[in-house]
């Protein structure tokens, strides 16, 4: 059996490693990030002792047992629920929309049933076949929910005006009638007692697999029986066919420290309103509340721009030039020989960590299937 080369040490990465070396391949993972975990990394401040997310806050929510099974087997999950709030026009709300949050908006105290009329009497039921984001929100929650918790935040996420993206990104209706503020629908949710960077770490953490961190995989001169590549599959075909848009975002940090600091009480807030910059602040200890840290906090502000050559790809753009363009590069990717794209970046979609782990999980077993002497 030849020796596997796998491109990131992220989830995707990592869990085919530990597949393939069980099944016996000997694997060499490559990361050119001086870490492993890729976008899920998380590690401790060193002023202020606290965990935090680097590349962003990440919770970790499915519906699928077998992987949620999977991620306890590398690491103990404690239980979390993320209650996101939004400050907007001057208040603060509940996320997302649900009866509290209409109830406040409205300055009501409807039942469920009379809020649900009374958003429907809101809703733009002319617009009967919605083309853009924009008209989608409209038709489902009317213009003043629209204006103050989607407008400003998706313009601000994406650098165009929701009349310019499609109606598909908004897919579900967006609004609970009752008081559930739980912003996931999964039954399993959880965050990692010990971080996300230490279950990766587990992981990987088996006979048969090499970790070489500060190397890219354009670095490597040697014979490879496979290659499973959770990069940027533009950038492996050397960007031929142009570069697939992405959105990044910049990270602002603040630290305070005093008794009982706590900068705005919960994990995340949101700032849906035009005229504030970012799209949201998270406060890192709050996703880590069993760490009881009284005396210190760190809080990132968000800030999603267009993504430059040197920046970090984190949101794949998808509109219909990129999509032109992605078609070409799975044309490609699907004639080259003994590689495999996996993950966010060598699929271009966007990818909770439970579906990178189940794709992860599916590639492996698909590669080891074929591999399987017939009998
Ligand atoms: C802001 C943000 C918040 C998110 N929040 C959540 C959340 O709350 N819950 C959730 O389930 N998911 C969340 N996600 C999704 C989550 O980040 C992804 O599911 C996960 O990172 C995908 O893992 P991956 O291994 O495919 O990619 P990555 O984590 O990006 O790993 C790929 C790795 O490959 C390396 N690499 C790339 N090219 C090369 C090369 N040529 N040579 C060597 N190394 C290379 C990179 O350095 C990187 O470390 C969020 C994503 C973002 C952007």
């Amino acid at each position: 059996m030849g020796r596997i080369c796998i491109v990131g040490a992220g989830f995707s990465g990592a869990v085919i490693a530990r597949e393939l070396a069980e099944a016996g391949f000997s694997c060499l993972v490559v990361d050119e990030r001086s870490h492993i975990a890729g976008n899920c990394h998380t590690e401790r401040d060193p002023q202020t002792g606290v965990m935090v997310h680097r590349y962003g806050p990440h919770i970790f929510h499915t519906a699928d047992e077998e992987v949620w099974r999977y991620v306890n087997r590398f690491g103990r999950m404690e239980p979390f629920v993320n209650r996101v709030k939004a400050t907007a026009r001057g208040a603060v709300y509940s996320l997302p929309i649900n009866l509290h949050t209409i109830n406040q908006f409205f300055g009501k105290t409807f039942s469920p049933a009379q809020a649900r009329a009374f958003v429907e009497s809101r809703a733009r039921l002319d617009i009967q076949e919605p083309r853009t984001f924009e008209e989608q929100a409209l038709r489902f929650v009317g213009e003043e929910l629209y204006r103050t918790f989607f407008y400003g935040y998706t313009k601000k996420q994406w650098g165009v005006e929701p009349a310019e993206l499609p109606a598909s990104i908004l897919k579900r209706l967006p609004l609970r009638f009752n008081y559930d503020d739980n912003y996931f629908n999964h039954p399993f949710q959880g965050m990692p007692r010990d971080g996300y960077t230490a279950i990766v770490q587990r992981i990987l953490d088996v006979p048969g697999v090499e970790l070489r961190l500060g190397c890219a995989f354009e670095e490597l001169d040697e014979p490879f029986d496979h290659v499973f590549y959770s990069g940027p599959i533009d950038r492996y075909f050397q960007y031929r066919e142009g570069r697939l848009g992405y959105r990044t975002l910049d990270f602002e940090a603040e630290r305070a420290s005093g008794p009982e600091v706590d900068f705005q009480g919960c994990a995340v807030m949101n700032y849906p309103d035009p005229d504030v910059p970012f799209t949201r602040i998270s406060e890192h200890k709050h996703f880590a509340p069993w760490e009881r840290i009284p005396d210190q906090t760190i809080v990132f502000r968000e800030y999603s721009r267009a993504c430059g050559p040197d920046d970090i790809p984190y949101y794949p753009i998808r509109l219909v030039n990129e999509k032109a363009m992605l078609l070409k590069y799975e044309q490609m990717a699907a004639a080259e020989k003994g590689v495999t794209f996996v993950g966010r970046l060598g699929t271009y979609q966007y990818l909770d960590m439970d579906v990178t782990i189940r794709r992860a999980l599916d590639a492996a077993r698909a590669f080891l299937t074929a591999r399987r002497p017939r009998g």
